[in-house]
């Protein structure tokens, strides 16, 4: 079964947002005209108390953007974004939700941070993603949404992990910094991931 996984199309990782990709708001009619292509679709979203440890403002002379050490991971400090309940974690208004079936909530732990959609960064706690996955008969996965170089990577590698195929599509998704992309990229080829761009389904 083909399976659609929307990451963290929200307003605060739009441009204009706390915590803005930049072109982010570019894939959101794409992965529209991507979601009747699939069989299922589901999606997530980050999802913050105003505690949680990846604020910068949350950490005695923290600066944004600054890499610290949080409980032995390397830890980036983010501006304040994705708080519950508030505008900015939203999903973006124009991303039609009539066939997403599930909406899959992280980062909502103040300890620890959670770019995958399957676990904390820390490989801990799950989301419960890779059950409902398997009892769907969800096998083949393509990932798209934001941001490319981290909760859309993060979530790739540990799709792959739990044995799921895992595709990304590469117009669908848009990066925080370019470079650090490319290594992304790099590394879910290496372990296995396929990357396409979006002209593929639709054909
Ligand atoms: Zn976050």
């Amino acid at each position: 079964m083909k399976t659609l996984v929307i990451i963290d199309v929200q307003n605060d990782f739009m441009p204009g947002g706390a915590l803005a990709v930049p072109r982010g708001d570019e894939i959101v009619p794409i992965i529209n005209k991507l979601q009747k292509h699939f069989d299922l679709v589901i999606a997530t979203q980050d999802w913050h108390p105003e505690n949680h440890s990846s604020f910068a403002e949350n950490h005695p002379n923290g600066k944004e953007f600054e890499i610290i050490d949080l409980n032995g991971q390397a830890q980036v400090l983010w501006p304040v974004h994705c708080v519950q309940n508030t505008q900015g974690s939203e999903l973006h208004p124009e991303l039609q939700t009539s066939k997403i079936e599930a909406i899959f909530r992280k980062g909502t732990d103040h300890s620890v941070d959670s770019y995958s959609g399957f676990y904390d960064n820390a490989h801990i706690k799950s989301t419960g993603l890779a059950g409902y996955l398997r009892e769907k008969g969800a096998k083949e996965l393509y990932f798209c949404g934001l941001a490319a170089d981290f909760c859309v990577f993060y979530s790739i590698l540990d799709a792959l992990e739990e044995g799921f195929s895992a595709c990304l599509i590469e117009d669908a998704t848009r990066a925080i910094d370019a470079s650090k992309f490319d290594e992304a990229k790099n590394e879910i080829l290496e372990k296995g991931g396929k990357i396409m761009h979006s002209e593929v389904i639709f054909e």
